[in-house]
């Protein structure tokens, strides 16, 4: 008996690993095609100031799967970088996030930023015969001279990438910063959280990750580490952005550790870019 239950399960494990290898390989081919069939999209989140103004939007990214439904980019993303399509939806996030960036200037006013996330599959392979992905990814940001200008671009990469990047990881970030566009650390305090990235990177922003923000009010680690992060990044003459805010409360504490944006649910879920466009600011101080 016991023999053919661990037959049983076995086939019924590697039953399960098949169907959810063959999904996986679906939407890898599905998503060869979801550029030129119009199926990826932006939406686009406000970013705060404490002053309750819309300083920025971060735009990301969803798929329109016409037999899935919504995708998020938890469940695609991995999957572009494993199976080299990142560079094409990159190229493609930027393209559109500039065309973002024109309207919403029209309306929000000429300083308001639009901030993009950078896979680290992106930049990481930025070596040799990659040299041309950073290149391209720049002339992409700077796009035209009618176009708005690069400045007002910034672009989000993952903390972690910076924990095992070499060199050239370095000059890439810092060739984004010579060409005017901001950069800002992502997921910060998920990794070794090192004042050396910062120092040796010349970040412009962190941003503090959604699981300490979400915890404020609760557990009174998270908010001596959110306390230490802002008050360490300033002396660094970084800007610090909290994601993920979901309550008065926690906006509250944010403030009073003098944190400088504020982005999340409370403020506004991701906005389509019509939405983004008549999206009000709430006072917030
Ligand atoms: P991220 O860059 O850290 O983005 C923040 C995520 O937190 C977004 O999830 C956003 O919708 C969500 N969020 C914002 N405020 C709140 C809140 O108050 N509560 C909660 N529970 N969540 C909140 P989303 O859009 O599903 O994106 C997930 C991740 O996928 C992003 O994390 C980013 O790493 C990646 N991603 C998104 N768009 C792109 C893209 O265009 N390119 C690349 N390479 N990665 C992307
Ligand atoms: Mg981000
Ligand atoms: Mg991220
Ligand atoms: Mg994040």
């Amino acid at each position: 008996l016991a023999k053919q239950q661990v037959r049983n399960t076995i086939s019924f494990f590697s039953e399960e690993l098949k169907s959810a290898q063959s999904e996986k390989m679906e939407l890898v081919k599905d998503l060869r095609n979801a550029i030129a069939n119009k199926e990826l999209y932006l939406v686009y989140q406000p970013i705060l100031s404490v002053r309750g103004e819309v300083i920025k939007f971060e735009a990301l990214i969803r798929w329109q799967h016409p037999k899935k439904g919504l995708i998020a980019p938890d469940r695609f993303i991995g999957l572009a970088e494993e199976f080299g399509q990142i560079r094409e939806i990159g190229l493609w996030v930027i393209q559109e996030a500039k065309r973002a960036l024109r309207s919403i200037q029209k309306v929000h006013g000429d300083n308001v930023q639009v901030s993009v996330n950078v896979s680290p599959a992106q930049l990481s392979k930025y070596q040799s015969e990659n040299d041309y992905l950073l290149e391209e990814l720049i002339t992409e940001c700077h796009g035209k001279s009618e176009e708005a200008s690069p400045n007002k671009l910034i672009v989000e990469i993952t903390e972690h990438l910076l924990m095992n990047s070499d060199e050239s990881t370095r000059k890439a970030l810092l060739s984004f910063r010579d060409e005017g566009i901001q950069v800002a650390l992502d997921d910060f305090g998920t990794g070794y959280s090192s004042l050396a990235y910062i120092m040796n990177y010349e970040i412009d922003y962190l941003k503090i990750d959604k699981s300490f923000v979400q915890k404020l009010g609760a557990e009174s680690a998270s908010e001596t580490l959110c306390e230490t992060i802002i008050s360490m990044a300033h002396t660094l003459g970084v800007k610090v952005i909290a994601e993920g805010v979901e309550t008065r409360e926690q906006a509250d504490l944010l403030l009073a550790y003098g944190c400088d944006y504020l982005q999340g649910f409370y403020f506004s879920k991701p906005l389509t870019l019509y939405n983004a466009l008549s999206y009000k600011a709430v006072k917030i101080s």
